[in-house]
């Protein structure tokens, strides 16, 4: 069977992984390169047990410990991607002392003073992280090794034929295929001019990487501060195994640009990121910048993410709107995936991702 796969992100590149793996032939369509968008610039951070209790638990559950195997199967092959786990505490800049201290004084001596943790919230058995770029890459390189292809160019079609998928065209040229997957993440919003896709939304958060060496232990940090004109963040720190830092914050809903190579932050937003990091931390502080960056994570109406058939037409597939767990939850897309496509059913119950939940977006509301 031969699978078209619009999108290398984190999600299309795990998607090609597992389908690949089975012995499909797949073609990845790329228009700004493997993982520049959010797959590449976001913070990589995975939970096991932070998503119970919503219908994302299994996925989640499943996709942590893909995540492990994953790691310890391909990284030595095809490029080591920084998954460890860490400890992850909530921490609050106060000058409150009557928060208790939960450090238990352990490293955490790299914040500022005036910076309390107040929760562990997770152990190195229940939280880890990796690279999302390197990752994505590994992984549509480990997809390679099994026989995918890359097609850099920009998807501007479905084909079909009496309510079948046959294929996309892509910059002009027609590409034939079995079965074609929608994961351009935000830009699936596109793909409602071509079939009946629910909407997909982008939501924008900005990011800067530290060079911090190895002063900052493997501890996650979830905080709450106030800027200097008092409006309240929560930026999320994610020191990373190859001696940088991530840390990203404020949140926008500026457009989304057509093309993904075009997106850059907002006026002024990384220069507020990079002064609340420079007050939390002196090693933050005293750390040079190695990037400045911003992405969109894809939403949809009802938070969860489309992971099944488009309704409406056969052979068509969206994976895709998985917010602020693209990351963590690719590994288990990409297995039930390449179960659903190659056998007609997978082993995780997808029901609650069933696109067909969501009425399709009408491509004329775009303007
Ligand atoms: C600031 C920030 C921090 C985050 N931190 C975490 C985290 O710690 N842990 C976590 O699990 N998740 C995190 N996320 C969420 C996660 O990054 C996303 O959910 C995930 O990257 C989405 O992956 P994707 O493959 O669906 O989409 P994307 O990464 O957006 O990839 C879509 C790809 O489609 C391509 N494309 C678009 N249009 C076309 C076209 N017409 N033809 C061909 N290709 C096209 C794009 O170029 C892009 O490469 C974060 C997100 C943000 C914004």
């Amino acid at each position: 069977m031969r699978v078209v796969i619009c999108g290398g992100g984190a999600i299309g590149a795990s998607i090609a992984y597992f389908l690949s793996r089975r012995g499909a032939e797949v073609v990845v369509v790329e228009r700004a390169g493997i993982a520049n968008a959010a797959s590449g610039k976001s913070g990589g951070f995975l939970a096991l047990d932070w998503c119970d209790g919503t219908p994302v638990e299994a996925l989640a559950r499943r996709s942590f410990a893909l995540h492990a195997s994953l790691a310890e199967e391909l990284a030595d092959d095809f490029g080591e991607w920084g998954y460890r786990r860490m400890t992850t505490f909530g921490a609050m800049a106060s000058a409150e002392s009557s928060l208790r201290d939960f450090s238990g004084g352990r490293g955490l001596n790299w914040l500022s003073e005036d910076v309390v943790v107040y929760r562990q919230l997770g152990t190195t058995e229940t939280t880890a992280q990796v690279h999302p770029g390197l990752y994505t890459e590994a992984l549509m390189r480990a997809a390679e090794a099994h026989g995918a292809k890359r097609r850099d160019g920009e998807v501007t079609d479905l084909l079909s034929r009496d309510g079948t998928a046959i294929g996309v065209a892509v910059d002009g040229e027609d590409i034939a295929a079995d079965a074609v997957v929608i994961a351009m993440g935000p830009w699936s919003i596109l793909s409602s001019a071509w079939l009946p896709m629910p909407a997909v939304f982008g939501l924008k958060g900005h990011s800067l990487v530290f060079d911090t060496g190895d002063k900052v232990p493997a501890e996650a940090l979830f905080l709450e501060c106030q800027d200097e004109d008092g409006s309240v963040h929560s930026p999320e720190v994610f020191p990373r195994r190859d001696g940088t830092t991530y840390v990203c914050g404020i949140s926008s809903q500026s457009p989304l640009p057509v093309d993904p190579a075009q997106v850059g932050p907002d006026d002024g937003a990384l220069e507020r990121l990079e002064a609340i990091c420079r007050r939390l931390s002196p090693v933050l502080a005293d750390a040079d910048i190695l990037a400045r960056q911003a992405c969109f994570r894809p939403v949809t109406q009802d938070g969860l993410p489309l992971i099944g058939p488009v309704s409406g037409l056969a052979g068509a597939y969206a994976a895709t709107g998985h917010s602020v767990w693209g990351i963590l939850n690719a590994p288990a897309t990409g297995e039930a995936m390449a179960e659903l496509i190659l056998n007609g059913a997978s082993t995780l119950d997808l029901s609650a991702f069933d696109p067909g939940r969501l009425r399709a977006f009408d491509a004329a509301e775009l303007g």
